[in-house]
């Protein structure tokens, strides 16, 4: 073949630019854990080095790999390094990276079978092995979201599908104008993702009844009790593995049954988005008992899994009224697969990314106890973070205000007796001081009126030391705001 007329993909320039960047981002990699934690970059200095307006002409594709790294380095954050600690983020497994570099090479539209054979079954083998690692119904359904929210909105809309057809309305096909009205009982802790779903679905953010909680965020069973007392009609109740702040588990044992026993057509689903992965551990599966008496789950694999962004799973138990309530209309040019997956009967998507290739190979490269231990670190590292503060001198004036019983940590800085600063503004203080010092980022937030530092361990990079270093950074940050 000559080189005139060499296929545009086969270019060498084209394999030098793939390696060029593979490079630089190895280089990025290897320095993550050694550069602060924060940006470094203001919104203005990134505005400037992102550049404005869009010129006529374009420019060489090695140049714009370099301009545009170079424009987004100082506004990076090292969520990838080991002493991230903000949100529950999680970092990427080196598998599953490499795994979405080669899902975006190999463009796959993951929306139909025919579009992409390999990315549809490779969902069919992840979803399978995911349902038996958590413990879940067999033959549960499956759809790979962008992350929790949408897999809240996906379990959400088998659910409204379901309670409506229970109640002889047809949601897909007549909406929700002039329906049997929903009731939705969720705790008064849920996370912020429930009541945008329900916002989405046309529910209602404001129809919700809440649940009392307790000191550690867990709903109370006499105040769930007495809330189905209250409601009839079409029921979703939401519970929840894993609290936003301080990690606690819903009494799902005792929960499930007493919805089950009271409201038979209720649709239970629950918000797992890190605390899910509880159940793949037969250390802490005790967290999620009753889990699988469900109705259906929302996770992340972008989370407590560590794969890179975008990813979200939805689990439905009812895999006839998961498909029912996402399937899109048909269309003339596409045939659906017979026995063979097509990705956008499961998912709020019609094109999308092939999701499937990094999970498979997060958990190629983790194996069944590697996943359990994964979780297990995350816990046992939040745990060494807390002990490590509770041994803190006394002037450091630092408490831990939730059981450590996940993978977060709540932490409070009260005032001295007699200073300026109340425990609120000192806290808030500490967390502005924590995040310039850049050695670990936590973010702020606020528990039970309290203004609180919160702590999410969810890197598969992070040590002791790096944990230990965090605390030293905690303490000096403390000091230095009286
Ligand atoms: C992060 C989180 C969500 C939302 O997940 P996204 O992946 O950000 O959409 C929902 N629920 C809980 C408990 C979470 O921690």
């Amino acid at each position: 073949m000559s080189t005139e007329s060499r296929p545009a993909h086969a270019d060498p320039a084209l394999a030098s630019l793939l390696q060029d960047t593979a490079a630089s981002a190895a280089t990025w990699l290897s320095e993550v854990g050694d550069r602060p934690v924060r940006a470094a970059a203001s919104r203005a200095d990134l505005l400037a080095g992102f550049g404005a307006p869009l010129a006529n002409e374009g420019m060489p594709a090695p140049e714009v790999v370099r301009a545009l790294a170079a424009a987004a380095e100082p506004g990076l954050v090292g969520i990838p390094g080991p002493r991230y600690f903000g949100f529950v983020i999680g970092g990427s497994l080196p598998a599953a990276l490499a795994a979405d570099w080669l899902a975006a090479t190999w463009d796959q539209n993951a929306g139909v079978y025919a579009a992409g054979p390999s990315a549809s079954v490779v969902e069919e083998v992840v979803g399978a092995w995911m349902i038996d690692l958590l413990g879940l119904p067999a033959d549960t359904g499956f759809g790979f979201t962008t992350g929790c929210q949408m897999a809240h909105f996906t379990c959400l809309a088998a659910a409204r599908h379901e309670i409506l057809r229970k109640a002889g309305w047809n949601v897909e096909d007549d909406g929700l104008v002039g329906s049997p009205r929903i009731t939705v009982i969720t705790s008064a802790e849920a996370h912020a993702t429930i009541p945008t779903a329900l916002q989405y679905l046309g529910i209602g953010r404001s129809r919700s009844l809440q649940v009392a909680t307790d000191a550690q965020g867990r709903i109370e069973l006499a105040s769930l009790a007495e809330l189905l007392e209250k409601v009839d009609g079409p029921l979703i109740v939401t519970l929840q593995a894993g609290n936003v702040n301080t990690g606690a588990f819903d009494p799902l044992a005792e929960a499930i049954p007493m919805i089950r026993r009271r409201r038979p057509n209720a649709w239970i689903h629950v918000d797992g988005a890190f605390g899910l992965w509880a159940a793949a551990s037969p250390r802490l599966r005790h967290l999620v008992a009753g889990l699988g008496l469900a109705d259906s789950w929302a996770t992340d694999g972008h989370k407590a899994l560590n794969v890179p962004y975008d990813s979200g799973i939805a689990f439905v138990r009812d895999a006839g009224a998961h498909t029912r309530a996402l399937s899109p209309t048909a269309a003339a040019y596409i045939a659906y697969g017979d026995v063979e997956r097509d990705e956008f009967r499961w998912v709020p998507e019609y094109s999308r990314r092939a999701r499937g290739f990094a999970l498979w190979a997060a958990l190629r490269q983790l194996g069944r106890t590697g996943v359990a231990s994964l979780i297990e670190r995350q816990v046992e590292l939040a745990q060494r973070l807390a002990a490590g503060l509770r041994m803190a001198p006394a002037d450091v004036r630092v408490q831990i205000l939730n059981d450590v019983v996940f993978n977060q940590v709540l932490i409070r800085f009260p005032a001295a007796s007699g200073k300026d600063l109340d425990g609120d503004e000192r806290t808030r203080a500490v967390v502005r001081a924590i995040q310039a010092d850049g050695t670990a980022w936590m973010s702020g937030s606020a528990w039970h009126g309290l203004t609180v530092m919160r702590a999410s361990v969810s890197n598969w990079s992070t040590t002791d030391a790096d944990i230990d270093l965090t605390v030293d950074a905690i303490v000096r940050a403390a000091r230095s705001v009286s």
